[in-house]
Order: C-alpha cells, then structure tokens, then sequence
C-alpha cells in the first residue's frame, strides 16, 4: 500500500454537511490553498473525539491526508471556536452569512490569505458583544469584494470617470458603481434614440433594444448622499476604524446601504443566499418577540 501523503493545514470551517453513514463533508477556507473540501470521518458518532474539533466556523490546525476523491482530516486541533458567538442566535446568522459568502467568492486551489485574515477577524467581531454585526457585515462586504476583484467604483462615475459630487447620484450593480446624474440622462437619451433609429420594420430587434435599455436603465438606481459617505467611509477605513461609529442614528442611510449591497452582491453572485433569507426571518421573529 502506498503510504498517506500528509499535509498540515490552518483552516476555518465555512460549511459542514453529512456525508456517508456518520461522516462530515467540510467546506473549509485555508490561507493558501484557497476553498478546500475533506472528510471528518467518524465525526457525526457522540464519541467521536474528533467532532468537537470540527465545528462550523472554527478556527482550526489539521492535518489531511489526501485522498483519492476527497482528502480526509487525520487531526483536528481547535485554535479559536468562538464560543460566544455561538450563544446568540442572531450572531450566529452573521457568521453563516459571511461564511458563505466567502464560500460563494472564493475558489478551490487559489490563495486566499487577504480573505482569510478578514474572515478570522470578523469570527472574532461577531465573538465580541460590543460589535454591531450590520456594520460588521456591511465592513465585511466591501472589504470581501475588494478581495476578490469586485470592488465597487464609489469616487468617480463609472462611465465618464468625473469625479462624483455630493448630490444624489445613481448606482449601479452591472455598471459595477456609481454614475452621476449627467451620464444617466446622456444614457437614457441614448437608450431611447437608438431604439427610434432602428427601422420600424424589423420590430423584434427594436424590442431588443428597448428591453435591454430598460434593464440598463433600472438597475442603475438612486443613491442618496449620506449612503454613499457611509459605503466610501466603509471601503477606505479599517475596522479599528468603523466599528467605533455610531450609525445607529442614520438607520435609513443603512437600511439603503444593506439593500445597495446585496443587489451589488448578488448580481455578481448570480443567484441568491440562503443565509440572507434566514437572517431575515430571525430578524423578523426577534422583532416580533421584543413588542
Ligand atoms: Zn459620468
């Protein structure tokens, strides 16, 4: 028999699924080999002394042997657990979003030590009583995005490069940031002018035109001047920073800036996150149960 090729590894959990009788497929996040996947063997039977070391989102040493199809951890040595976090519900849906948000935007074989590093620190944010997780997530985001090559353009307007002046300007998740008031009406006016140029004969082309200058047109949509300081605030600042101020009072501006992010997010995603849906319904259910 060949002998196991062994090899260490620093990891946090991101996802743990069954696999097998009494196995555990994990979904883990490593510093230089990116997204990695392998087998906790045994970790789903009570006495399993494994298992405790492989819980969902903590900060790990193992040690992998790799295998035919899936590698297979050999030892798991616990370096952080977040144990606070895990008391509190709504913490708890923090982690599993930005968990798998870094699942969805990172690759398998890719160094990802920048994304990894936020990721530690952001666990052990949400570890931190004293941390609002909202602004967390919103820190994280952009910090995430900017990692992994989407960083939104908050400074200058995507399409003519001026600089943006502080009134409400436009926002746009395909265009890829912000776009001031002239280039969307120079846009629109294109929109509807090449739509009449088009000979009246060939109608589904003109349709074409018309329907995909409608899309263009409503996903840029607009940004009020105080969402836009605090997404600017966000990206350029450190969390030492950002987690000291208090944007409580602007909950509208937030609010504005939750919904910016995840229509940027999940346009560049291509699809939906489940733990936006979860979040959503605890949050409702936490409201519920404070009145
Ligand atoms: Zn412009």
């Amino acid at each position: 028999m060949p002998r196991e090729r062994l090899y260490r590894v620093e990891a946090i959990v991101l996802k743990r699924t069954d696999h097998g009788e009494a196995d555990r497929l994990l979904t883990l996040l490593t510093p230089d080999l990116g997204k990695l996947r392998a087998i906790a063997k045994g970790a789903r039977k009570p006495s399993s002394r494994k298992s405790g070391h492989v819980e969902l989102f903590a900060h790990t040493h193992l040690l992998v042997a790799k295998g035919k199809q899936l590698d297979v951890v050999t030892q798991a040595d616990t370096l952080d657990a977040f144990l606070e976090l895990r008391e509190n519900l709504e913490r708890v849906g923090y982690a599993y979003y930005l968990a798998e948000l870094v699942d969805r935007f990172s690759e398998e074989g890719t160094e990802h030590r920048a994304t990894f590093a936020l990721l530690l620190r952001a666990l052990a944010a949400l570890n931190d009583a004293t941390t609002e997780p909202d602004l967390l997530a919103r820190f994280f985001e952009l910090r995430l995005l900017q990692y992994v090559g989407y960083r939104p353009q908050l400074f200058n307007c995507i399409h003519c490069g001026k600089a943006i002046e502080p009134v409400e300007n436009f926002f746009s998740a395909e265009a890829g940031g912000v776009i001031d008031p002239d280039c969307v009406q120079t846009r629109r006016a294109q929109i509807a002018g090449r739509a009449r140029a088009v000979s009246p004969t060939a109608v589904s082309r003109t349709d074409d035109f018309v329907e995909r200058g409608e899309n263009a047109r409503n996903d840029a949509q607009t940004i009020s001047l105080d969402a836009l300081k605090i997404l600017r605030y966000l990206q350029t600042r450190e969390w030492e920073t950002v987690r000291g101020l208090r944007f409580a009072e602007r909950g509208e501006a937030m609010s504005e800036v939750e919904s910016l992010m995840l229509r940027y997010i999940t346009h560049h995603l291509e699809r939906n996150l489940k733990s936006v849906e979860f979040l959503r319904e605890l949050k409702a259910g936490l409201y519920a149960a404070k009145k």
